[in-house]
């Protein structure tokens, strides 16, 4: 069977309600950092998805009023008619690229702290506002609830009016008030909209119907619904109430999107879920109840899997957020057989970082993820070159694949040389660390482009000197040379006051633990200012190796950065169950063979602890010897690229390589221009629409 007639079941068109997907790809809503603060730079976006070949491509979590304010992050906005024209940006640039577009309408009840709009925050009950913010929710009388309603039904019509195909109620993620109103934990009402699940259903089923009932003749419902919260009894669960909700309201949305809640459990990192569709087993048995659509989602990449889950009567359409950001091409790819060119997401949620922090969206694997309006870069198209020129690309980590990669798409003759005996660099290192086996997709997607390519050599075992560069003759090199971890503890809470090490101890760096080297045995003392995900994967992969470890950290919480890729919770529960013992809020002072001495962040009181042996995760110092020595050489391009620029996320290098690919041969004129477009509030006409 060709490839293509493989995979033809998932293009088959699928009818929702009054509309028609013309495939089964189905780009489920996704934050993205951009929103109403944003909105060109969300329409092309998103219609780049369309234009990949998705049917349906949806925005993102709607504010239906201002006391669903979710400021200061960037979501959509559809408060009143004056919010119409952004998001009609994107309708037309989806239909324009022949996909249906979706919005996700929400009221997020105590999940919102209304910081923009001062309004009163809302919930079934009383109850303190989600986040650890000193505010409270007031429980919702009959004129809230009704005013709700209208509000959800106005913003319906606002939808139908910018365009949207596909209108969704919206109970999941534990962000939203038809879920709130749903679960026990959240709902002490006595009214009919509390007590039994029928009547904290009600509200959901209100809304549904309202929806329909003021868009439903050219707009489809949507219901998106988390069936599992994964807490077992203390939850919502598939196999009880989840079910029932779908058992009574089957019929009524035109497409049931199913997943689990909270977001954490949503959209599990690869480090704690390595496997593509881990929802379908709480989210399997909705086909069975409903005779309407069904989408999901679980990371799904791979199109066997997709076939499969259709095959099985799992889903009607295959969903995806992350998949769509790392490969808004996925389904093009599919459909023409270019299997082997998926670039796969990698479940880092560096994509969920970003939003987390008011970001626009990036990707670790998909460098042009945010950048197709204020750039115009697309993720499959990229300049041909300039001229007759060829590039040396010094180091094949995230950085100097990516920039050698694209080099050698814009047709430009690519030499790669790489010091170590495969290529991969830090993605090979970190990839053998328990849990980021994933992380190693990066380099093999571009390897992958590469090899097939007449256009590119590439070197390993080929440490190069100042000499051997200019022995090459190649006239533009790209010197991605990467970083080291340093052994000497200094960091962001030690410049002020280096930590006193003493000659005989035994001080190791990740790089030495990734390249195999054991710390000797007895304790093993690891101090953490990066922050990030290594020390906390090093302290598991030691502790699995039978050491006994203490974990020290300034801040209050193992792997603090983690909290925003939406695993810091496990990391920290992992090491625990592993016996790690950790210690919080504490700088390193002193170490020598015996013990480490910290500091308490607070009070400075000195404390000793027993180690045999310390791993310091602090900083990286940048690998820039070849290139400084490259200096007055004669080479028509010298540039520093990824962690030898700047040490960063590997989301970082990679578009760094990419940006260095992009503007090699550019007129510096135009480089020079702006950096990217911005979206510039016009005060033109006093600045009030
Ligand atoms: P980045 O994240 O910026 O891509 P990495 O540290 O992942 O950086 O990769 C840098 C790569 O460069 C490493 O694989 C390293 O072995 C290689 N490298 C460093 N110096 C040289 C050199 N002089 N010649 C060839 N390769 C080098
Ligand atoms: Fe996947 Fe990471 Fe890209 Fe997000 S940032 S889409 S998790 S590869």
């Amino acid at each position: 069977m060709s490839e293509a007639s493989r995979y033809s079941v998932l293009f088959e068109p699928v009818q929702i309600g009054p509309v028609t997907a013309r495939n089964r790809f189905f780009q489920v809503p996704h934050c993205n950092g951009m929103g109403h603060v944003r909105p060109q730079a969300e329409a092309a976006m998103r219609a780049m998805k369309a234009e990949g070949g998705w049917a349906v491509v949806s925005n993102q979590e709607t504010e239906i009023h201002p006391t669903s304010d979710l400021s200061p992050f960037a979501e959509n906005r559809l408060w009143d008619a004056r919010d119409i024209p952004a998001l009609r940006l994107m309708t037309e640039a989806v239909h324009d690229k022949g996909a249906l577009a979706a919005i996700e309408l929400v009221h997020n009840g105590n999940h919102a702290q209304n910081l923009f709009s001062r309004a009163p925050v809302l919930a079934p009950s009383d109850m303190s506002v989600s986040a650890a913010f000193p505010k409270q929710a007031r429980a919702m009388d009959k004129s809230d609830i009704r005013d709700l309603r209208r509000w959800h039904r106005e913003a319906a019509i606002r939808a139908r009016d910018a365009g949207f195909d596909i209108i969704y109620v919206y109970a999941g993620h534990d962000m939203t008030l038809p879920q709130h109103f749903m679960l026990p934990h959240m709902n002490q009402r006595s009214d009919e909209y509390g007590g039994c699940l029928e009547n904290r259903v009600r509200l959901t089923r209100e809304l549904i119907e309202e929806t329909h009932d003021a868009v439903g003749d050219t707009c489809a419902v949507a219901f998106r619904f988390a069936v599992d919260e994964m807490l077992g009894s203390d939850g919502m669960q598939a196999a009880e109430e989840g079910r029932a909700v779908v058992e009574m309201l089957a019929e009524m949305p035109d497409l049931w999107d199913v997943n689990v809640s909270n977001w954490a459990n949503d959209s599990m990192t690869t480090r704690f879920q390595p496997q593509d569709g881990y929802q379908n087993d709480y989210t399997a048995f909705v086909k069975s109840v409903t005779s309407k659509p069904v989408v999901g989602v679980g990371r799904l990449t791979s199109p066997d899997t997709m076939v499969s889950l259709i095959r099985k009567g799992q889903l009607d359409l295959i969903g995806a957020a992350r998949p769509s950001i790392a490969d808004p091409f996925l389904p093009e790819k599919i459909r023409e057989g270019r299997i082997d060119e998926i670039r796969e997401c990698i479940g880092c949620n560096i994509c969920v970082m970003a939003d987390s922090v008011g970001a626009p969206i990036r990707c670790t694997q998909n460098p042009t993820m945010g950048e197709e309006w204020r750039r115009g870069w697309h993720p499959e198209r990229i300049a041909p070159k300039a001229a007759q020129s060829d590039a040396l690309v010094v180091g094949a980590g995230p950085a100097g694949l990516e920039c050698a990669m694209q080099l050698a798409r814009r047709g430009y003759q690519v030499t790669i040389a790489e010091a170590s005996d495969a290529p991969g660099g830090r993605v090979l290192r970190e990839s053998g660390l328990p849990g980021l086996g994933a992380w190693m997709r990066v380099a093999d997607y571009r390897l992958n482009d590469l090899r097939q390519r007449g256009n590119v050599q590439i070197f390993t075992q080929s440490a190069l000197s100042k000499e051997d560069v200019l022995e090459l003759g190649i006239p533009n090199v790209f010197v991605a040379t990467g970083s080291r971890w340093r052994a000497d503890g200094i960091g962001r809470n030690t410049l002020r006051n280096p930590p006193k090490i003493a000659g005989n101890t035994t001080v190791l760096t990740p790089d030495d633990i990734m390249m195999g080297t054991h710390p000797s045995d007895g304790t093993v003392a690891i101090y953490d200012d990066d922050h990030a995900y290594i020390a906390g994967v090093l302290a598991e992969k030691l502790a699995l190796d039978g050491h006994h470890v203490i974990f020290v950290t300034p801040e209050s919480l193992v792997s603090s950065f983690t909290v925003l890729t939406l695993e810091q919770h496990r990391i920290q529960a992992r090491l625990l169950e592993l016996g790690v013992e950790i210690i919080c809020n504490h700088t390193l002072s002193a170490l020598n063979a015996e013990k480490m001495q910290i500091a308490c962040c607070f009070t400075e009181n000195i404390r000793e602890i027993g180690c045999r042996s310390a791993v310091l995760v602090t900083e990286r110092l940048r690998e820039t010897a070849l290139y400084d020595a490259l200096q007055d050489q004669g080479l028509t391009t010298r540039e520093l690229i990824g962690d030898a620029a700047g040490p960063a996320l590997i989301a970082d290098a990679v578009y760094a390589g990419h940006m260095a690919a992009r503007n090699f041969e550019r007129a510096q004129a135009d480089i020079n221009q702006d950096w990217f477009r911005r979206e510039i509030i016009s005060l033109a006409e006093g600045g009030t629409p």
